[in-house]
């Protein structure tokens, strides 16, 4: 269980966070929703360790905490984040991308059996094993990403904008890939624009807006709500 208390994050004089909190859940898809500049890559960025801003409030993992550890430690702690624009290495192939995730050492054993589970819910993972990342699609590389991310044998996955620069059908596939990651137990924390996707596979979802939490509800409830479509899904 991730569990994120009044954490404030301040770029020098700029509050970017103003102290919003929330809770994933192991088993759960959390969204995070927000227009430009709302703060959301600073959360993500503030629990992984990865923050150029000063943070201060309380990040726990299962009750451990993690905020203001090195971004090594935080991932020794069960956090993984999938960074916008993915972060993976493009002259690797798949197998050597998924093999540096699990360099961390709560990941070094039962490697093999790890990497054979993701191939087994991304059988594409396995197919396209030598293949070099650059040459695949945006997709495929995204698929890659969450892949490098979970072999790190994390409790908690963050994915930033992870829709970005995906066709509308990829984005659609890349949220199914998000529900059976789902389905291995781990908990899901989704900063994304797309809100009617990824309101359609999450379970609870927070409106940010000006660094600050200005509701929070189940995403069916969010998906369907006049308010809500008018500011985040183009009145759909
Ligand atoms: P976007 O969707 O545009 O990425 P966001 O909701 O992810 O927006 P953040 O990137 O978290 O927003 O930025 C929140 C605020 O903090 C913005 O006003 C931004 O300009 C500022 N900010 C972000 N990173 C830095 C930084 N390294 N130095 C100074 N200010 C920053």
């Amino acid at each position: 269980m991730l569990e994120v208390q009044e954490l404030a994050v301040r770029y020098g004089k700029h509050i970017a966070l103003a102290g919003p909190s929330l809770k994933v859940s192991p088993g759960e898809i959390v969204v995070i929703l927000g227009a430009n500049g709302a703060g959301k890559s600073t959360l993500l960025k503030a629990i992984a360790g990865v923050c150029e801003g000063q943070a201060t409030g309380a990040v726990s993992v299962s009750g451990e905490p993690v905020l203001g550890l090195p971004p090594h430690k935080v991932v020794e702690r069960g956090i993984a984040l999938v960074p916008e624009g993915r972060g993976i290495f493009g002259e690797l192939t798949v197998r050597e991308n998924l093999m540096l995730g699990a360099n961390p050492q709560r990941a070094r054993e039962e490697v093999e059996a790890r990497f054979e589970q993701l191939t087994r819910l991304f059988p594409k993972l396995n197919d396209r094993a030598r293949q070099v990342v650059r040459t695949m699609s945006g997709g495929e590389q995204q698929m890659v990403a969450i892949g490098r991310a979970m072999m790190s044998n994390p409790e908690i996955l963050m994915l930033d904008e992870p829709s970005l620069g995906l066709s509308p059908l990829l984005a659609k596939e890349l949220f199914q890939t998000l529900k059976k990651v789902r389905e291995t137990g781990l908990g899901i924390l989704v900063v994304e624009q797309n809100a009617k996707l990824s309101l359609g596979i999450a379970d609870r979802g927070y409106l940010l807006e000006n660094g600050r939490i200005l509701r929070e509800d189940r995403a069916s409830v969010l998906l369907h709500d006049p308010a809500v479509q008018a500011a985040y899904l183009g009145g759909a």
